[in-house]
């Protein structure tokens, strides 16, 4: 009998896994595949702030593969805009922090590997079938967007968006900043992350049809098609975004990481939101109500606007994103930081005083402001 069952030994799992082991808690963690990290499905562009937290677990020099100082904003039509950053963010190696999270977890707590959790029902205590049955007094579901704790304990689930990203040879306008397209995705934008040596993650995050908006994205963007190396040394991945946080704890079980939904809903990124649920994990437990009180005082804000940014992105035309673009510059974007949105509305009065486009106005007023 464990008192805490971890199934997933993705960053949420392995995270958890470790802090819970080191409070005294006899925990087991269940990984289905022989070694978490694998395949690769992340961009690994995350901020400073979710850098300081995983350096807590793992040596940073390990797994940092470059610098972000801002970002490129391209329209439909091409044109774009450079803007430095006041935060900054990093270019992660996701296999490697994986890999090291999970040993780290392994070193203190029981792991299971190659043991896909199958089921887990409730009768006083958890039990996990897992080809062999456990069981636990807590259960914490790490498995990822199509968690099966989620589903064995009915859990609600979050709306699902798919991402499609190839690791490739790219020639950026600068290796220090990321290059986000607009206009190559039905709900959101397309990117590229560029990870070092000419190397760049190119992907997109879509609704219906990623493979669709990155081929169109490679093939047909005026300035990406032109840079791309995409015949030579490719990797492609792919994968689910959860989209929408839920209600992520019910009396002893608990949902972390992508399998609760706590990813951002305006770029898709997971890391950060993720890290903070399992530090606030570690103050709080057992008191999981306490737990989720504290994440969403401390998230439940930028959730809420980081939706209404997702949604804006449908509501913006080309020609609206064209003019965005030409009078960027002029906006103050100096207090915006990558992991709370809600940081944005400080820059929207200045931005709407500049704006000379009442039906724009308009837009951004009542997805951000109403
Ligand atoms: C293409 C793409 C690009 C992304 N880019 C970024 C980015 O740049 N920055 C960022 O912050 N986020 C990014 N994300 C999101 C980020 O990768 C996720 O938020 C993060 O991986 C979530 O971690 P997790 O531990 O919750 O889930 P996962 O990483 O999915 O880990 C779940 C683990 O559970 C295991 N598992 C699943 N089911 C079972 C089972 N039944 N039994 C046992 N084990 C099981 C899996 O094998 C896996 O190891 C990206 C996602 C995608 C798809």
């Amino acid at each position: 009998m464990f008192d805490v069952a971890v199934v997933g030994g993705g960053p949420s799992g392995s995270m958890c896994a470790t802090v819970l082991s080191e409070k005294g808690y006899r925990v087991a963690l269940f990984e289905e595949h022989q070694s978490p990290g694998f395949p690769m499905q992340c961009g690994g562009l995350i901020s400073e702030d979710c850098l300081k937290i995983l350096k807590k677990y793992v040596d940073a020099d390990k797994f940092l593969l470059n610098r972000i100082d801002g970002a490129y904003f391209f329209s439909p039509s091409g044109k774009h805009v450079k803007l430095k950053g006041k935060s900054k963010a990093v270019v992660i190696d996701r296999k490697i922090v994986d890999l090291e999270l999970f040993k780290l977890a392994a070193s203190t707590s029981k792991t299971f590997v190659k043991k896909r959790v199958r089921s887990v029902s409730f009768d006083e205590k958890f039990v996990i079938d897992a080809g062999e049955k456990f069981e636990s007094s807590y259960i914490i579901g790490a498995d990822g967007p199509h968690s099966v704790v989620a589903k064995c304990l009915s859990f609600n689930r979050p709306e699902f968006l798919s991402a499609i990203q190839v690791e490739c040879e790219f020639e950026s306008l600068d290796e220090g900043y990321v290059e986000l397209y607009f206009g190559y995705s039905d709900c959101m934008f397309a990117y590229s992350i560029p990870c070092g040596d000419g190397f760049s993650r190119i992907g997109v995050v879509s609704k219906n049809n990623a493979i669709f908006w990155l081929k169109k994205l490679l093939r047909e963007h005026p300035s990406v098609s032109k840079r791309v190396e995409f015949e030579k040394n490719c990797e492609l991945n792919c994968g689910t975004i959860p989209f929408g946080l839920i209600d992520f704890v019910k009396g002893k079980a608990l949902l972390i990481g992508d399998s609760a939904g706590m990813v951002k809903p305006y770029t898709g990124g997971g890391m950060y939101y993720l890290s903070v649920a399992v530090e606030l994990l570690a103050k709080h437990f057992p008191n999981l109500e306490e737990f989720k009180r504290k994440y969403l005082n401390s998230l439940r804000v930028e959730y809420e606007v980081g939706k209404r940014i997702f949604r804006l992105y449908g509501e913006l035309s080309k020609e609206d994103y064209d003019y965005l673009v030409k009078i960027a510059e002029k906006i103050d974007f100096s207090s915006f930081h990558m992991d709370k949105p809600s940081s944005i509305l400080n820059a929207i009065p200045h931005a709407l005083n500049l704006l000379k486009r009442p039906s724009l106005t308009l837009k951004i007023v009542k997805c951000l402001l109403s």
